[in-house]
């Protein structure tokens, strides 16, 4: 049922049984789940999308189908935008939206794994910390096998996703603070094992859920990788996740080619694009609010210097936004193409318009750009617009203007 064959160190290359392990016993190092590379070469790819991310259960780390747990995730679609397109500069993009997951984020495809891999190994019990997309969906999908989900939630979650965590769990507590202080007292709980880990920090079970986004965009481009890829960067399992997804369908004989990625960062959380774009290391940072929730990380620990690897080794770009460019782009892709994207969904389109504006994206580049996240979950102030009195000649005037 599952290719998965070890886990191998990101650093140190060691390879280790699939047991629930979350550093390399060797080294510290993150771990990531390898696949036996001849078996997913024979799998008939044009004919596995959909529905949910389970027909691609061999290319997943759970092998008994009664783990698996789902509420429809996956199987999003990839949307061919022409005028965004055309107001970029460009003559192929495709959105793949990820909004439309059953919680409204991409989160999905990683909570379906994480929950799985917790059943797998005996757990009734999985934490996380989050800013609010990812304990939605953990939350959903423990409640969904019957699971206790612990979550920690920013305080300064949007108001739907308070009360969406609230109505999936009893088990709810919000922080003050930003998620990077909270993170390390959180990893340290996890390794005295009170509960199964459903950070983004180090488990690679659970990102190994993100990989199908790669599978997805492969199939629906009929068995063609496109040239580019952008993600949003928070801690960078989308990237890491999807990039790997991509390199073993190329490792297999399925692709020709691997995408270049693009990492999407915030401009008060950029350290991996002013790595990326400087040439030195990473260096973290204390990050104030952004309305982008979903990247607001300032210390992505190991996990950052993993992404910034990839993005080196792949000949990757990355650029950062502010508030304002994600709020006047989130909204040219609600007119233009009738598309409602939250801003952590969002901040890829500023970012890909500026790297296109900068001449280092050409053109005719064929570029997925990955919307993570619905509209439906923000908590946006009314809108400033004109009130009229309800009478004939009024609403007459209205519809005639
Ligand atoms: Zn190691």
């Amino acid at each position: 049922m599952s290719a998965a064959t070890s886990l191998r160190c990101s650093d140190c290359a060691s390879t280790h049984p699939l047991d629930y392990l979350l550093a390399c016993p060797d080294c510290g190092g993150l771990l990531f789940v390898e696949y036996d590379l001849d078996r997913i070469a024979r799998m008939p790819f044009g004919s596995l999308a959909g529905p949910g991310i389970w027909p691609y259960a061999e290319l997943l780390p759970i092998p008994d189908p009664a783990h698996q747990v789902t509420l429809g995730e996956g199987s999003t679609p990839l949307i061919a935008v022409p005028r965004l397109a055309a107001a970029m500069g460009l003559d192929n993009l495709w959105l793949k939206f990820d909004g439309l997951n059953p919680t409204g984020t991409v989160k999905d495809r990683s909570a379906v794994t994480a929950v799985a891999a917790a059943r797998q190994f005996g757990f009734d019990r999985i934490g996380v910390v989050s800013t609010g997309n990812a304990a939605t969906a953990i939350a959903a999908y423990a409640a969904r096998a019957d699971i206790r989900a612990l979550v920690l939630s920013s305080a300064t979650s949007s108001r739907p996703k308070v009360s969406h965590v609230n109505a999936l769990t009893a088990d709810f507590m919000m922080y003050r603070g930003n998620y990077d202080d909270l993170i390390g007292a959180f990893d340290r709980a996890i390794d005295s094992r009170v509960v199964f880990d459903g950070g983004a920090s180090r488990n690679p079970y659970k990102q190994d859920g993100k990989k199908t986004l790669a599978y997805e965009v492969f199939e629906q481009l009929g068995l063609q990788a496109p040239d580019y890829v952008v993600y949003p960067v928070g801690m960078g399992e989308l990237l890491l996740a999807s990039q790997r997804g991509f390199r073993e369908l190329h490792a297999a004989g399925h692709a020709d080619s691997v995408p270049v990625p693009v990492a999407a960062q915030s401009s008060i959380a950029d350290t991996i694009v002013k790595a990326l774009n400087e040439g030195g290391p990473r260096v973290s940072i204390s990050i104030d609010y952004t309305i982008a929730e979903g990247v607001a990380v300032g210390d992505m620990g190991a996990k950052g210097d993993w992404v910034l690897r990839d993005l080196r080794d792949a000949g990757g770009l990355g650029a950062a936004a502010s508030d304002d460019e994600v709020v006047e782009w989130q909204n040219r892709l609600a007119r233009l193409e009738g598309i409602w994207a939250g801003p952590t969904g969002c901040i890829t389109l500023p970012v890909l318009a500026a790297l296109v504006a900068q001449g280092k994206i050409a053109r005719d580049a064929r570029v997925v750009c990955t919307v993570s996240e619905t509209g439906l979950k923000s908590d946006l102030e009314p809108p400033d617009i004109p009130i009229i009195e309800a009478n004939e000649a009024a609403i007459l005037d209205f519809l005639q203007s």
